[in-house]
């Protein structure tokens, strides 16, 4: 007994996911929450969480992108124990590139036992073969049979191979598929997983300037970095079966990680995939931070200057795709950790909803203490040379958290707090402003300045005595009286809104509406 307990104990893997985005761009939030939920599984089952830079594609290389998917983990507190941007692990170095000597001998021990070949057809010879296939309706692929028509290891003599490679030609490695087999595999969201050979190419493995593509490097670092779990987005499903078969052909299935494919992020009205687009005609960022496009020099916008909370923005990113299967929804990192698991990740793609987005931030804005809004506010408002005591600033924002979605409609919603009126909401003179409104406020404003003592309380007093004298009600006048003390019609509890304005700003705003004010 104790011996099988031993045994399963060493046999059970430590936990290690990757996140490995190409620097190819922004980093998208569909990304972002691939990071999000490797981050959470990691933690969950206290394993350990790197990143990878996957950058075998040059061609696509974008400079200042892989900076950029840095600091967007790092903004969003999502940090891995090790990897580009976090410190070096045992297995680095962690940008595929600087990899770049390792991977050639699995591409040579592919190519000895017959599971690759070279090929050495050009990129004209490679187009006539997708011309001819197309024109007679073949899919075209480069397999197990076009690839019997093609310059490669199969079909040319070993010594003229041999010939080109000594020559120095361009070559590639491919994988050589079988013609007609089922790859079977688990998805751990998705469940069984058939595809078959017929159905996939001979991908280029490997190329003749060393470098390896994606398919290769991906399958070799997850082999040697110990991965036990590929967390990754649904676009790379196709993929899986090749790289099920490159452990084989390696002979890695043992250590073969598990695989989960997570939905696609779909737009707003449900169909297709969330874009860059989507985001700019509906008003919302699909990159966590600003984005200036090296080449052209186009800003996209991010959640970070959109004025979103970045613990708001994990909390509905866990959402887009997983669900705890209970009503809560609002969930610290913590939480969202203790209650994460892949069974719960759903299988069909997940819609943005922008204001699903907004009401979380709200209700993270409600909770951020004043004192932190007010730091925010304060910048704003020293921008403008309007210099207000903290004290003030942060009464301020208590009073109007409850109001706004975003940080920026701090100013947005509560600069009344700050500079007189400029204009009185027309709707609500319209319907309430009348003969007897200026005797009104007169009365209110001698009743005020009266006594020495101003407060909520004696406020109300005051004004209940005035509109009482005027024979006016509460339900005619309350809404006049804030836009008399702010110009807007809605806003806090308005007694407690004028005892922080104080008592000469309320009787300079009295007199400002009485001035300005006709009907
Ligand atoms: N480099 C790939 C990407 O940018 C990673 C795919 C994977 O996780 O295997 O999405």
């Amino acid at each position: 007994m104790i011996i099988f307990i031993f045994a399963t104990l060493i046999m059970e893997r430590r936990v290690r996911v990757r996140f490995a985005p190409s620097p190819t761009g922004p980093l998208h939030i569909g990304g972002v929450r691939t990071a999000l939920y490797n981050y959470l599984f990691a933690k969950k089952n206290n394993g350990d969480f790197l990143i990878r830079i996957e950058d075998t594609d040059q061609t696509r290389y974008v400079p200042g992108a892989e900076n950029y998917i840095i600091e967007s983990l790092k903004w969003l507190g999502i940090t891995a124990n090790e990897g580009v941007g976090f410190g070096d692990g045992e297995h680095a170095p962690y940008r595929q590139s600087e990899r770049k000597p390792m991977y050639k001998q699995y591409a040579m021990q592919l190519l000895e036992s017959g599971h690759a070949y070279y090929a050495f057809d050009t990129a004209e010879e490679l187009d006539a073969m997708r011309e001819r296939l197309k024109a007679s309706n073949v899919d075209s692929k480069y397999d197990a049979i076009t690839r019997m028509a093609m310059k490669n290891s199969i079909t040319l003599p070993a010594d003229e191979v041999q010939r080109r490679i000594e020559s120095g030609e361009p070559y590639v490695i491919r994988i050589k598929l079988p013609k007609k087999e089922d790859i079977k595999f688990h998805d751990e969201i998705r469940g069984w997983v058939n595809i078959n050979t017929a159905q996939m190419d001979d991908k280029v493995l490997y190329k003749s300037d060393g470098m390896p593509t994606y398919h290769l490097a991906n399958v070799v670092d997850d082999y040697l970095m110990k991965i036990t779990h590929v967390i990754r987005g649904e676009e790379w499903l196709p993929s899986a079966p090749l790289h099920v078969l490159l452990y084989r052909y390696l002979g890695w299935e043992e250590v073969m990680p598990k695989f989960a494919h997570l939905p696609l992020l779909l737009k707003p009205e449900g169909n297709g995939k969330l874009s860059k687009r989507d985001g700019d005609r509906l008003g919302f960022p699909v990159f966590p931070l600003e984005w200036k496009d090296p080449f052209t020099n186009e800003i996209s916008s991010g959640y970070r200057e959109s004025g979103y909370l970045p613990e708001a923005v994990i909390n509905l990113l866990a959402f887009l795709g997983w669900n705890p299967g209970t009503t809560q929804e609002i969930f610290t990192k913590d939480e969202l950790i203790n209650a994460f698991s892949l069974e719960r990740v759903s299988k069909s793609g997940a819609k943005f909803d922008l204001n699903k987005a907004k009401w979380f931030n709200h209700q993270y804005i409600k909770h951020t203490t004043n004192a932190a809004l007010a730091e925010a506010l304060n910048k704003e408002l020293t921008n403008k040379g309007l210099i207000f005591s903290t004290e003030y600033v942060e009464k301020v924002c208590g009073l109007i958290k409850e109001k706004i979605n975003f940080i920026k409609e701090l100013w947005e919603v509560g600069n009344y707090f700050f500079i007189d009126p400029v204009s009185f909401d027309e709707g609500v003179i319209a319907k309430r402003w009348n003969d007897k409104s200026p005797l009104v406020i007169q009365d209110i404003i001698q009743l005020v300045r009266s006594h020495s003592d101003f407060s909520a309380g004696s406020f109300e007093t005051d004004y209940n005595e005035a509109l009482q004298k005027n024979g006016v009600t509460n339900k005619e006048f309350l809404q006049l009286l804030r836009v008399c003390l702010s110009g807007v019609a809605g806003g806090p509890p308005i007694f407690e809104m004028a005892e922080l304005f104080g008592k000469e700003i309320t009787l300079k705003r009295l007199q400002l509406a009485l001035d300005t004010i006709r009907k």
